[in-house]
């Protein structure tokens, strides 16, 4: 495993994290949860990804209870929560002082946990002042809470004003943004964001380098039965993927599958490895729900040496998706 520094901030993530969405609690019971993620550590995984809406708690729950199991050394672990989506009650949602630290502290009790390492606000809250927001996570981390707070799909605008909001009032800045990345969706990570890389040191935890499993190629000859696309409550995902450019994106995936081959690895292991080209890119949070599937991704550690610059302008011509580059007015 190759460990990175978390954007500019002291901490080392793994390259690839282990994260728990649909499957905890949801798609897989307890025995299978922890097979993979014992298969994770077993590679190298540091980082153990999690949110206290995953099957509503029941991911930070059944998490906890693994750590416990397993009893893993606390300091070689780094693991996260997301705040946002707590309960039904008006207050029990978004990113108010009151629910920031109620949900918090839930979800340390259900991760039977004193601390977090890192702590996410989930998605931007329209309906609360970003200061609110900026000065109670701060007070989360200074209590101990967690050690690092971040944000997830907000826009860079609005990072940008919490950064420079608690550098002004002398409080913890966000250290890492959790964004969605991978083949087909690019633009935030690639395009958004390329100022704050260096002007605010910003990290990067990215999720669903597969795409939810579309860029695996299981889904070029239609939906297998147990696969995320078709679990009852997920088929806002598979719509995702049935619009008017679903033929060609599938095509892509064909193609990318023969690139893949033809390298000697496997379609995820290309397309997790493509994430890790990537140099802004801390950690790819990979999902997995059997821990073949973890065994199988681990290994694109060490199928990025295959992408070199001709892999990677064969992998650009397929896409036909990079983002236009900054434009120089000078030259
Ligand atoms: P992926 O896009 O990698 O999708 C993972 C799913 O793809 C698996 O559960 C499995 O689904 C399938 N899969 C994985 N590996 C293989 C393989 N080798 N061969 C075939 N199928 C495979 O990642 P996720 O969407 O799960 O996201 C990863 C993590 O990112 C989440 O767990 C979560 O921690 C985080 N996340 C954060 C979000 C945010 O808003 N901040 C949003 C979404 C995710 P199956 O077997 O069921 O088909």
């Amino acid at each position: 495993m190759e460990y990175r520094r978390l954007g500019t901030s002291g901490l080392k993530v793994s390259a690839l994290s282990f994260g728990s969405w649909v499957t905890f609690g949801e798609q897989i019971d307890e025995d299978t949860a922890a097979a993979c993620m014992k298969a994770a550590r077993e590679a190298g995984v540091n980082f153990f990804d999690n949110a206290e809406t995953y099957a509503q708690g029941k991911a930070e729950s059944m998490m906890g209870a693994i750590l416990r199991k397993f009893g893993w050394k606390r300091s070689d672990l780094v693991i996260s929560t997301k705040i946002f989506w707590g309960g039904k009650g008006p207050n029990d949602i978004g990113l108010s002082r009151k629910h920031i630290f109620e949900g918090m502290e839930a979800s340390l009790r259900r991760l039977q946990l004193d601390y977090v390492d890192l702590v996410f606000c989930h998605r931007p809250d329209k309906d609360t002042p970003i200061e609110e927001t900026v000065r109670a996570m701060s007070h989360i981390v200074g209590q101990g809470l967690a050690f690092y707070w971040g944000t997830s799909e907000w826009t860079a605008e609005d990072i940008r004003t919490a950064y420079d909001l608690a550098r002004r009032e002398r409080l913890v800045p966000p250290t890492m943004e959790q964004s969605q990345y991978n083949m087909f969706h690019r633009d935030r990570v690639e395009q958004e964001y390329r100022r704050l890389y260096e002007d605010i040191g910003l990290g990067t935890t990215t999720w669903s380098p597969l795409a939810s499993g579309f860029l695996s190629g299981k889904y070029l000859r239609g939906i297998p039965e147990g696969s995320r696309f078709s679990l009852r409550g997920y088929q806002w995902l598979k719509k995702r993927f049935e619009g008017p450019d679903a033929g060609a994106k599938l095509e892509k995936v064909r193609k990318l599958g023969r690139l893949a081959s033809g390298l000697g690895i496997t379609l995820p292991q290309l397309a997790i490895a493509w994430c890790l080209k990537n140099p802004h890119v801390s950690t790819v949070i990979t999902g997995a729900s059997k821990p073949e599937q973890v065994v199988e991704n681990m290994k694109a550690v060490d199928a990025v040496k295959h992408l070199d610059g001709e892999a990677m302008a064969k992998i650009e011509k397929i896409l036909a998706n990079a983002p236009a580059p900054e434009p120089d007015f000078r030259s």
